[in-house]
């Protein structure tokens, strides 16, 4: 393919709506172009990119067992309403684009599949001897995010891989993850991309077990904890970690009353009389909003030196109130809604944990109860320091008991860099940023019992079909490879998923010596089965060298004032190494080293 052919436009300066390298150089190399709000155009060179990186996918998939398919984007309501997920994903903070069509039938726009998927096993799969099964797509997903940033990273409209698989017994769905798993590392090496696997939380697609694949860099979205001796690692919004011990506090009992003038955050308390933080309870209440019924107060006692991990939480609530449907928000409770229920005010910032359910008496839509709920590091303290639930005052030597019952237990703190690991009080959580590219989930019987997808066991007895779900995303995992990838001067895509594999560089348009080589050397690279690109523009050298490390292509052959004596010079894009070569023997040498390359020989494991 010649340069002068492609369309190529590259950008001197950063775009100013980029701000990680990676979308920088996707924008600057003539890669991509934004049509809209996380809406891009994947220009041609894109294109062989993510045809690329597709094509290893599907192999991995295809080596699994599993059957391509194209599902439809256009999904109707009914489904989801079936699911329990239609008011999730489209009220609220809800991220399914939904539409009415001319009949005024309610239509979403897939963020995923499994209630298709699902409906269509409940229509096909009868029998356990037509089992297990596994079907996936590669196709583009809409998701209206609530930031779409970074490019492709979190785009509103994206291409993904997802596969749905079925099977008779848990066991097997065990065994089938365990080897899409497999596949997983396979397809991330492949693609040359450094990937560590970390357990995840499900999120909104639900079920039990689930892990993530994350390319490790620094502008990573995702924090993730690992333990040095590589034993554990999970997202920050999953990861446990052991609290460090308590300092202990002298009981005083009965509690005493202290006055804490306007010491409303466990900062100022703590300053002010010498306590610890790891001394206190600081409680926080926050409003749950649900699918059906009224807004659920919910009140959080959580150790003083401690963070709530909000998605612990948002499960937390979520599984003590399936009934109310899908937790839509969970926000923290402000005065002014106080007021706006037409309640007393409430001393937030010296709230106890024994606030009386009371207050909430002629709430106007609120339920007039509080969920309660205690990370077992507020649990488990003796006697500790707590708001007195009256202005400017805390309790000091408050203990669980009668006056003050202990809340349900779940587990709630936000993880940190440094905390003692679970498996190994020797083992201290060691923070590293990544980028999710793939996730795979247990989902079990969630779906198949919702959408009535069920088969004949051996037994002969019907049971609800068990189910896994497997992603990866296609479009963003091509942008991750840039952010693995890049130097000073531009992109280093990794051979099995560059767009091209050489460019073959004319210095001097005007000189035919030069320029009948390289078309040479460019129709034998291409006979030998390499991707070439020809750089044919009447740009100066200096031009097309610049352009060449900023798209990235791994092998560059220049054809310059050697060519006269049948010398060229061959660089390699990630080591900038360059040697100089007969032109006779460029073709066999090349042909070589991009076949090993192909294979992603050398490629890190995760
Ligand atoms: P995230 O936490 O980043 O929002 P997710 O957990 O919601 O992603 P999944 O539902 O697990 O995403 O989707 C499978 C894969 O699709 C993800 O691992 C990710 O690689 C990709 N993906 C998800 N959302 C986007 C997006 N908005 N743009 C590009 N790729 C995405
Ligand atoms: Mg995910």
């Amino acid at each position: 393919m010649r340069v002068s052919r492609l369309m190529l436009v590259t950008l001197r300066d950063d775009p100013a709506e980029a701000e990680i390298p990676s979308h920088r150089l996707l924008l600057r190399a003539g890669y991509i172009r934004r049509i809209g709000s996380g809406i891009y155009a994947y220009l041609p060179m894109l294109w062989r990119v993510l045809q690329k990186v597709s094509a290893i996918v599907r192999e991995e998939m295809n080596a699994t067992g599993a059957l391509e398919t194209l599902l439809p984007q256009l999904q109707p309501s009914e489904l989801w309403e079936r699911s329990g997920r239609w008011q999730g994903y489209t009220a609220g903070e809800g991220i399914m684009f939904h539409l009415l069509d001319r009949q005024d039938r309610s239509l979403g726009l897939g963020p995923t599949h499994e209630e298709v998927i699902t409906a269509l096993a409940a229509d096909l799969l009868r029998s356990y001897r037509q089992l297990p099964v596994c079907l996936y797509q590669i196709q583009t997903k809409f998701r209206d995010e609530i930031r779409p940033r970074f490019g492709l990273m979190r785009g509103r409209e994206f291409i993904m891989k997802d596969a749905y698989s079925f099977h008779a017994d848990e066991q097997d769905l065990k065994a089938a993850y365990g080897v899409m798993d497999q596949a997983y590392r396979r397809i991330f090496e492949r693609c040359g991309l450094r990937a560590v696997a970390v357990e995840a939380d499900s999120g909104a697609i639900g079920g039990s077990a689930s892990q993530e694949f994350m390319v490790t860099a620094d502008a990573g979205e995702d924090l993730i904890l690992a333990s040095p001796d590589g034993r554990y690692a999970a997202n920050q919004e999953r990861a446990c970690s052991r609290a460090e011990p308590a300092v202990p506090l002298a009981t005083t009992a009965p509690p005493t009353l202290l006055a804490t003038p306007a010491q409303r955050s466990i900062e100022a308390l703590c300053s002010a009389h010498g306590f610890d933080p790891s001394q206190t309870v600081k409680v926080l209440v926050l409003l749950a909003r649900f699918a059906s019924g009224g807004p659920l107060p919910v009140l959080v006692s959580l150790r003083g030196d401690q963070t709530l991990n909000p998605v612990k939480l948002s499960n937390a609530v979520s599984g003590r109130c399936a009934d109310a449907g899908a937790l839509l928000s969970l926000e923290p409770i402000t005065s002014e809604q106080v007021l706006a229920e037409g309640l007393e005010p409430w001393p937030l910032g010296f709230l106890g944990p024994h606030l009386p359910d009371a207050l909430l008496q002629g709430a106007a839509s609120w339920q007039q109860r509080f969920l309660r709920l205690a990370d077992p590091s507020a649990a488990d303290l003796g006697a500790f320091v707590c708001g007195a639930n009256s202005l400017d005052h805390h309790l000091v030597g408050a203990c669980w008991g009668e006056a003050m019952p202990t809340p349900d237990t779940a587990d709630l703190r936000a993880a940190q860099p440094g905390d003692r690991c679970l498996h190994d009080s020797e083992q201290r959580l060691e923070a590293s940023r990544g980028i999710e590219v793939g996730h795979i989930f247990q989902l079990g019987r969630k779906y198949s019992s919702a959408l009535d997808a069920c088969f004949t066991n051996e037994a002969g007895v019907e049971e609800p079909l068990w189910m896994g779900c497997y992603g990866i995303g296609v479009s963003r995992l091509a942008q991750a490879a840039v952010e693995q990838h890049h130097d000073a001067n531009g992109i280093c895509w990794p051979l099995p998923i560059a767009p091209y594999e050489v460019i073959v560089v004319v210095a001097n348009m005007q000189e035919s010596v030069q320029v009948e080589l390289a078309e040479r050397l460019d129709a034998a690279l291409e006979a030998g089965g390499i991707e070439v690109l020809l750089d044919d523009r009447p740009e100066r050298a200096g031009v097309k060298f610049k352009d060449a490390d900023l798209i990235g292509i791994p092998w560059r052959v220049v054809v310059g004032r050697g060519a006269a004596q049948g010398q060229v010079e061959l660089v390699e894009r990630r080591s900038g190494e360059r040697q100089e070569l007969a032109a006779s023997d460029l073709p066999a040498q090349l042909i070589a080293v991009v076949e090993a390359g192909r294979l992603g020989r050398g490629a890190p494991s995760c």
